[in-house]
């Protein structure tokens, strides 16, 4: 049996989780439509309808408190609350919206939870998308500065200190779903599992025998499902930031979802696509979008500054560029690619 008849099961969207024959599994997999995409979870060895319950439990409710487009989710009310008053939210979201902040920081604003205005504007992936003028461009710029929110953990509120400035997580909060769940999994006393929250996908335990998963990763180019290579993990989250997933064209061109907080308009810098691999979902989300962002010179640096974490970047001209360490778990099986080693 050659390598690529051992996949048998495909589990993301953006990603596959490939698994040997002979690796029973007690229960089957369950999917739902949760945080704006399909999330899959795969619960192996003592998985419980109970626990599918629970995890798929937690993540409705993550999506009602942190959802931009939920009407009245606390995030919502942040939003409309921006230059009002502070609002009292779940702790939950303090955490989320500190460790925002956090890559804020390191990504010198590159990331901004603050984007929300310019996500807005262009609506990509929504009925409203459209290309936008410079002058609501610059307007929507003029909102966007992750230093004018005010956390208050004692009093347990966020205050956006601008009119009309708008919270989005949409760049972190999938991640710190996943890890959640992934939470969820082990208090159960469940070793193995995999959770794939359209495309953030979180590993937990290794494959029955003690074989590493094998995650394949999302060719960009491809159909949903073509992968370029594969991961061999055990206990960690890959998460992809690609120009695939949401986009749309306009007079032969591609405006995509990630957005530059410099520029306003969607990260134009070679790359089609980028993967973290590492310990914790939510960081790794957080990443994943901060290194497309800020680029594979000053993104590799941020990636190699951090313990546990590697990153795969996969540029226009079919190269694909990786951290140090990231070989120690990624191959690449899509020979019309070629791997970059610098
Ligand atoms: P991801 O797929 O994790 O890279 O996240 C992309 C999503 O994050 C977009 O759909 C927006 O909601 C949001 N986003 C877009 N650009 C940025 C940015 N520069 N910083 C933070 N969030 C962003
Ligand atoms: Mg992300």
């Amino acid at each position: 049996m050659n390598r690529y008849s051992e996949i048998i099961a495909t589990l993301a969207l953006t990603l596959i989780i490939a698994t040997l024959p002979g690796c029973a599994k007690t229960l089957p997999s369950q999917s739902e439509f949760v945080l704006g995409t399909i999330c899959t979870v795969n619960l192996y060895d003592q998985g419980s309808p109970e626990v599918y319950h629970q995890i798929f439990d937690r993540l409705r409710e993550i999506e009602n408190r942190m959802s931009a487009n939920l009407e009245d989710s606390e995030l919502d009310q942040i939003n409309r609350m921006a230059g009002i008053r502070p609002v009292v939210v779940h702790p939950d979201l303090i955490d989320v919206i500190q460790r925002a902040l956090y890559f804020a920081e390191k990504a010198d604003g590159a990331f901004d939870p603050t984007v929300g205005p310019l996500v807005k504007l262009w609506s990509i992936g929504s009925d409203d998308e459209r290309l936008p003028g410079e002058d609501e461009i610059a307007a929507a710029l003029s909102l966007i500065n992750w230093r004018d929110i005010v956390v208050d953990r004692e009093q347990g509120t966020v205050f956006l200190e601008r009119p009309l400035m708008r919270l989005d997580l949409g760049a972190i909060a999938k991640g710190y779903a996943a890890d959640e769940a992934g939470r969820i999994i082990r208090a159960a006393g469940i070793k193995r599992a995999l959770i794939d929250l359209g495309g953030n996908i979180l590993a937990l335990g290794e494959k029955k025998g003690g074989a590493p998963w094998r995650v394949g990763i999302q060719n960009p180019l491809d159909n949903r499902g073509a992968y370029f290579g594969i991961a061999e993990v055990r206990d960690k989250t890959l998460v992809t930031s690609g120009i695939y997933e949401r986009f749309f064209e306009y007079d032969g061109k591609r405006y995509h979802h990630i957005l530059s907080t410099q520029d306003g308009y969607p990260v134009d810098n070679g790359l089609l696509s980028i993967t973290v691999i590492s310990g914790n979902s939510i960081d790794a989300d957080a990443l994943s979008t901060s290194l497309f962002v800020l680029g594979y010179e000053q993104g590799k640096i941020l990636a190699e500054s951090l313990d546990d974490t590697e990153a795969i970047f996969v540029f226009t001209d079919m190269s694909v560029h990786c951290t140090s360490g990231a070989l120690e778990y990624f191959t690449l099986t899509d020979t019309t690619f070629s791997l970059i080693q610098d």
